[in-house]
């Protein structure tokens, strides 16, 4: 009888351990997202890949790719979803981009 009790016991608090940790998890993402610091334009890495914090200011002579609808927000590598001003970047870990910024690296996202 201890036995049961004590098994079902562990079943429940698995279940609800279970339940809670994709929910902690979802709320430790966004956290640590908005904690990202924004990526520098004079970042070594940054520059290389021509990053500008605003798109429109964009030299299209000089980045033949770029089209005037490209911008972090619709970007394969943007984390954030619509309405979010910055989000992390697969491309600059550790750093949020604005949702209006650009780099050569850009790549439609699929759906956007
Ligand atoms: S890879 Fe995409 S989301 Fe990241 S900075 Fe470049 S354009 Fe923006």
């Amino acid at each position: 009888m201890q036995n049961k009790i004590t098994r079902r016991a562990i079943v429940k608090s698995g279940l609800i351990a279970g339940a809670l940790v994709p929910a902690f998890g979802m709320l430790g993402n966004t956290a640590g997202a908005a904690a990202l610091p924004p990526l520098d334009p004079a970042d070594p890495t940054a520059k290389a890949l021509g990053f500008v914090t605003d798109a429109s200011t964009v030299s299209a002579s000089a980045n033949p790719t770029y089209k005037p609808n490209q911008k972090c927000s619709t970007c394969a590598q943007y984390q954030g979803k619509a309405g979010d001003a910055t989000a992390a970047c697969n491309i600059f870990a550790g750093h949020s981009v604005p949702a209006g910024g650009w780099c050569k690296v850009w790549a439609q996202k699929p759906g956007a």
